[in-house]
């Protein structure tokens, strides 16, 4: 069998993983001690919060029959939360969401959603790939101390096109591939409360403001009891201060979702701060994943796409399928 390292444990690494595992020797190289990437989530004392992706709503039938499985165990669960719309600090919709379309949580935590993804996956953590070099017809991974982690026949980079670019900057057959995608960022405000604040919603999407995402991430199925607010900024707003001193950055938006929210969010008995500089990417035209099939290089991820659960998903398992059809031939 052929020998595949995968670069990064997030959705589409995982997917493209899972497709291959039965034609070839898949082995994923994660920089961070979990899996999951921006599907993520941060606990602390007993506040629980899904501090990148909150939810996701799947179109596709590729994508719902993957989820099945992963329902039918209770590792995925609906969120019928109370949605609201809030424009110039005033309530202007509110529904409940429903089946049209159904809003999906991993449960306990978006976080155990991965786990699962990951279970029977080969992955070597804490490794940051930082060479990726084609020699003699195969690939060698390097770590941070120059340290050679094996040849591979194929290589599938499933990071950020930013990371990609650290990685493969002199591959000719990418072209403008990595420059053209960009990313916007993110902050994440997470903030943990000794009680409830009787907010008339489960998630609002104010309009017009520097933060574009509320929830009360504790109305999550399995979240346990202590009251927690998840708070984004806006990926404009992210971009522009992303590097200003992140104090300033946790005291305005705070100062800010409390005018929205008219609460006293200073008060709050936790408060964190996290900054995410490639979260987001608008829809993308084009393929759904690149693949060279004469230097056995391919790359996946949200950003062929769009940035969605759904889009990383799509993308890791179309870039598997593909590979897997070439080893088959
Ligand atoms: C704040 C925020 C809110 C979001 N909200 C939603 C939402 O509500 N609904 C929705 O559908 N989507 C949402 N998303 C988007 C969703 O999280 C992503 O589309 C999806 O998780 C991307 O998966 P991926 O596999 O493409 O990339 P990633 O999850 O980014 O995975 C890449 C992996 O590569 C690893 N890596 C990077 N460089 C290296 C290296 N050199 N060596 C080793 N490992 C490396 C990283 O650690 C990471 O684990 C949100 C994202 C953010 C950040």
């Amino acid at each position: 069998m052929k020998n595949i390292a995968i670069i990064g444990a997030g959705l589409s690494g995982l997917v493209a993983a899972r497709q291959l595992e039965h034609t070839a020797n898949v082995t994923i190289f994660e920089k961070s001690k979990g899996v999951g990437g921006r599907i993520a989530t941060r606990r602390s004392g007993p506040y629980s919060f899904d501090h990148g992706a909150q939810f996701f709503t799947p179109k596709t039938k590729l994508f719902k029959d993957f989820l099945q499985p992963f329902i039918l165990e209770g590792h995925v669960k609906r969120w019928d939360g109370n949605f609201a719309e809030i424009i110039n600090r005033a309530i202007t919709l509110k529904r409940k969401w429903d089946d049209s379309p159904p809003h999906y949580v991993g449960a306990p935590s978006m976080n155990s959603f991965a786990k699962q993804v990951s279970v029977g996956v080969n992955i070597r953590h804490n490794i940051l790939i930082k060479s990726v070099v084609r020699k003699d017809g195969l690939w060698q991974l390097s770590d941070s101390n120059e340290k050679l982690l094996g040849e591979y026949d194929w290589v599938i980079v499933s990071t950020p096109p930013y990371q990609a670019l650290q990685l493969l900057p002199q591959f000719s057959s990418l072209g403008s591939e990595l420059v053209t995608r960009k990313m916007q960022s993110c902050f994440s405000l997470m903030l943990g409360f000794s009680g409830d604040l009787s907010l008339p919603f489960d998630a609002a999407l104010p309009l017009g403001e520097d933060i574009s995402w509320v929830s009360v991430n504790s109305s999550k199925p399995d979240r346990g009891q202590a009251y927690c607010l998840l708070i984004h900024s806006t990926n404009d707003w992210a971009d522009r201060h992303f590097n200003d001193d992140h104090n300033v950055v946790l005291e305005h938006l705070i100062e800010e979702s409390s005018n929205i929210l008219d609460r006293d969010l200073k008060s709050a008995a936790h408060k964190t701060l996290h900054g995410w500089r490639f979260a987001n990417i608008v829809r993308q035209e084009g393929k759904d994943y690149f693949l060279d099939a004469t230097h056995n290089l391919a790359l996946c991820g949200d950003w062929y796409i769009k940035g969605r659960v759904e889009a990383a998903f799509t993308s890791g398992y179309k870039v598997g399928q593909a590979i897997e059809t070439i080893l088959s031939d």
